[in-house]
């Protein structure tokens, strides 16, 4: 199970700037998707053979100077409630703040690894970090964001902090599901009716150093995980009008998941709240079927209304909209075994395997008849493709004379014919154009 790291602190201190510094290396390969703000709050490090997903806590907030400090507050406590570790940082050219002590207080209480950071240490003046040992959190560790001085060795020393990763995991050949959406969608009232008072859950398996849990179900035949971190069961109100709420809650479950069941309360319609989640869903390569609960309490239920519905969701989710949705209502049980249904074979596209002979069989006199664009009088030729085994996401390979010049558009125009001819309804596809 994946580690995660939140960046906490005042605004300025350089928080997106070492957010940007943990992350680039990722980002750089998986850069296909436009810079949303939203990348700028998620996102995975590779250090070494170690993986860890950070947030930037200060992408939630409005970037002012008069910032609402309980605002501040509220997710420094979200943060250390949710995450692995901190990374508490501070402005070591400005020194001590009255917000600095407040988040210090905050975190001398966490038994959670704390690693004070003092930025915007560019040359090497360590004295200037000298007065934050008075936050009562250890020795400041220096570094630059900007010039990326210290970090390398910051990152040992995240790794040498987090916690192992000692969960035991379920089994690999049985799909994990986890149900995500903002407070109040309806999450646990599906889950209840999934596993309520039913005999038939198997075994609870919980991990031994945080609260992600495993219920197996089995049971007309559907045999799933539902991956549930404490979130969702344990509620704490308090929190629930934060923006980065959800996120922070569904990241565990998003990332342990193998298909995400994305509920949308159909009397709020989709919001920011649930883009987020949706794009938490994406980074993490998940696959996705949309619930819009609730649907007991919308008066117009005809398919004009439900066209509509899902045209809205479909558009504010492009470029990806091969997903199923379904109308369902977690209270009256409407169509909840439909959800089940098409989770399952959500999952079951997702393992979808096709041989190279079938592929290039369809694919190559597609291409013949709409080949890639050519570029400065160059002609791109494609004469092999196929589907790369063992991926967690259905990946295909085409294999070019010129792979540099096939262009974002073509490789959409590829995905989408795959979609066509076969099943891949709510699941990722990457596209992947190499030499020949
Ligand atoms: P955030 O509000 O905490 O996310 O802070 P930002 O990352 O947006 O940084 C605030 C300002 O501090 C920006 O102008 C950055 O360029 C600057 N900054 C960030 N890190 C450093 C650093 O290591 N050294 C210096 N001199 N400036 C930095
Ligand atoms: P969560 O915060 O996402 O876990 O949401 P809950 O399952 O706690 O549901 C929030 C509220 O919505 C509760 O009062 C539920 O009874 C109600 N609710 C959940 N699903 C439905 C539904 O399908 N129809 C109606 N009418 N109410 C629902």
């Amino acid at each position: 199970m994946s580690n995660l790291v939140a960046i906490v602190g005042r605004p300025n201190v350089g928080k997106s700037t070492l957010f940007n510094r943990l992350t680039q290396t990722r980002h750089a390969i998986v850069s296909d998707e436009a810079g949303t703000t939203r990348d700028r709050q998620y996102g995975k490090c590779e250090w070494g053979k170690h993986e860890f997903s950070v947030v930037d806590t200060g992408g939630w907030v409005v970037k002012s100077d008069d910032v609402f400090e309980g605002e501040i507050r509220k997710q420094v406590q979200l943060a250390t409630d949710e995450a692995d570790l901190i990374l508490f940082l501070v402005d070591a050219q400005n020194g001590v703040t009255d917000l600095d002590e407040q988040v210090a207080g905050i975190l001398r209480g966490t038994k959670k690894p704390v690693i004070l950071v003092s930025n915007k240490v560019d040359n090497n003046e360590t004295w200037l970090a000298a007065e934050f040992y008075s936050l009562g959190l250890g020795d400041p560790y220096c570094i630059s964001a900007a010039t990326g001085s210290g970090t390398g060795d910051l990152l040992d020393l995240i790794i040498a902090k987090l916690p192992k990763n000692s969960d035991e995991m379920p089994d690999e050949m049985i799909p994990r599901f986890a149900v995500v959406g903002r407070p109040n969608a309806g999450k646990s009232s599906l889950i209840n009716a999934f596993i309520g008072e039913d005999r038939h859950i198997v075994t609870d398996i919980a991990g031994t150093t945080r609260d992600s849990i495993y219920t197996r179900y089995d049971k007309f035949g559907f045999d799933f995980y539902i991956v549930d971190t404490a979130g969702i069961r344990k509620k704490s109100k308090v929190n629930e009008d934060l923006e980065f709420y959800s996120v922070m809650r569904s990241i565990r479950s998003i990332e342990n998941s193998d298909v995400c069941i994305l509920m949308i309360d159909a009397t709020r319609g989709i919001e920011s709240q649930d883009l987020n989640i949706f794009q938490l869903i994406q980074k993490n390569n998940k696959s996705l079927v949309v619930v819009i609960n609730k649907w007991d309490l919308v008066e117009d239920k005809s398919v004009i209304v439900q066209k509509t519905f899902e045209q809205a969701i479909r558009e504010r989710m492009a470029p990806f909209t091969d997903f199923p949705i379904i109308f369902a209502s977690a209270l009256t049980k409407q169509r909840i075994f439909k959800v089940l249904e098409t989770a399952k074979d959500v999952y079951e596209n997702r393992t979808r395997r096709i041989t190279a002979g079938r592929l290039n069989e369809e694919m190559l006199p597609l291409i013949e008849a709409y080949p890639p664009p050519s570029i400065k009088g160059k002609y791109i030729k494609i004469k092999y493709c196929s589907q790369i085994p063992e991926t967690h996401v259905p990946t295909f390979v085409f294999y070019a004379n010129l792979p540099q010049y096939v262009k974002e558009p073509y490789k959409r125009f590829l995905e989408n014919k795959i979609r066509e001819r076969w099943n891949f309804s709510g699941c990722p596809i990457n596209i992947f154009i190499r030499q020949k």
